[in-house]
């Protein structure tokens, strides 16, 4: 994959062209068309890597449908996307939410993640297609109290959880990938799944099956009924096993991988014309009821959307014209093909 420009969570103010929220594969697109105009881009995703659907929900698949390339999975069009626009140097804010938009003094839109980040920019992007992907919760009584605290479903930084007695509860890719990933560096590493049989890619269940025949690790095949700590603390994890019945686990740190789901989140509190949690936009620009804020790809609503990866392409070639005119109201647009224009060719580093 290529090297990424990531900034680090908490910075900014900082300044650019245009603020893209979503780096799906219309957002990441939407950097080459822009570049092209000579338009820097931050990008802002929940997840933490660029991709959108394709990348979370089906990286093996392979779409038919992409024009010109006959067979191409859902990550292999991700990491195609990310070299095509390699050349314009886009700076990424991974695992934060866009939460609050407003305007600045000076009259630029400024972004603000949940993070505290903080970017500002004359024109602003949202490329959030279904939503953004948010963690499914386990119904256990009481854990509120100890999210963030002990209980994570999302890892940020993997040395936090360096000497701690880690307590993994799923079956699927991120819970198996994460139990191999923390075992090392953990006190004690114990996987709890409701059933004997995993979703996971079969060669990390057989890399965790043979830690637990090790004895580097535990698993534990149990529900989960109840938490035990104090002040938002976890000592340990009540479980119901079939046979053996209701016992406890000790363990400091509980990360549930319980699967995404999506949301339409903040976004919704922007203040812009919703139409059953999509944003209406017009078919020339994609703007949205607000000038200056437009909507590209699956979040978007117009008469006979299709909610494709090239519908997105093609509305972010447009959007790109409009937003080159907000930015520099002082410079012509031409058009330009990137097989004949030496000056597109330099931006592209291949002339
Ligand atoms: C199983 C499956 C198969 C598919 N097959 C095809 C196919 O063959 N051909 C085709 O054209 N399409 C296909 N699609 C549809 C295609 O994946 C979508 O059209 C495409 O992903 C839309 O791209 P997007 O960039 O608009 O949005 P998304 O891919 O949904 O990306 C949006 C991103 O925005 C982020 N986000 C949203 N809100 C926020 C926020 N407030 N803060 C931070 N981040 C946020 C999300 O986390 C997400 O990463 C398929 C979809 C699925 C589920």
């Amino acid at each position: 994959m290529a090297e990424l420009n990531v900034a680090p969570d908490g910075s900014g103010p900082h300044k650019t062209d245009v603020i893209i929220i979503g780096a799906g594969p219309v957002g990441l697109f939407a950097v080459f068309e822009l570049g092209l105009l000579d338009l820097k881009a931050h990008l802002i995703d929940i997840l933490d890597r660029p991709g959108g659907q394709c990348a979370e929900l089906y990286p093996e698949k392979p779409i038919y449908d992409i024009p010109g390339l006959p067979v191409v999975s859902g990550q292999e069009l991700t990491d195609d996307l990310l070299k095509q626009i390699e050349p314009f140097g886009a700076t990424y804010h991974f695992s934060q939410m866009a939460e609050q938009l407003s305007r600045t003094d000076g009259g630029l839109w400024r972004v603000t993640t949940n993070y505290d980040t903080v970017i500002e920019a004359p024109v602003v992007v949202i490329a959030a297609g279904g939503g953004s992907f948010v963690p499914k919760k386990p119904p256990i009584p009481g854990i509120e109290e100890y999210e963030d605290k002990s209980v994570f479903y999302s890892i940020r930084h993997r040395g936090q959880f360096a000497g701690k007695k880690i307590l993994v509860a799923g079956g699927g890719d991120s819970a198996l990938d994460w139990t191999i990933n923390l075992q090392p560096i953990a006190d004690s590493m114990a996987l709890v799944h409701h059933r004997d049989g995993f979703r996971a890619a079969p060669a990390s269940v057989n890399e965790m099956k043979t830690l637990v025949e090790s004895e580097a690790m535990d698993l534990h095949i149990a529900k989960i009924k109840k938490l035990n700590g104090e002040n938002g603390q976890l000592t340990s994890v009540t479980v119901e096993h079939k046979e053996l019945g209701t016992y406890d686990i000790d363990c400091d740190v509980l990360l549930p991988f319980y699967g995404l789901t999506m949301k339409l989140g903040p976004i919704a509190n922007f203040g812009l014309n919703l139409k059953e949690n999509l944003i209406p936009v017009d078919t020339e620009k994609f703007e949205t009821s607000e000038p200056s804020i437009f909507a590209i790809g699956d979040i978007n609503s117009y008469p006979g959307k299709l909610k494709l990866i090239l519908s997105g392409f093609h509305e972010g070639a447009l959007m790109s014209q409009a937003a080159k005119r907000i930015v520099h109201p002082d410079q012509k647009v031409i058009f330009q093909y990137t097989t004949s224009s030496s000056s597109l060719q330099k931006k592209l580093g291949v002339k």
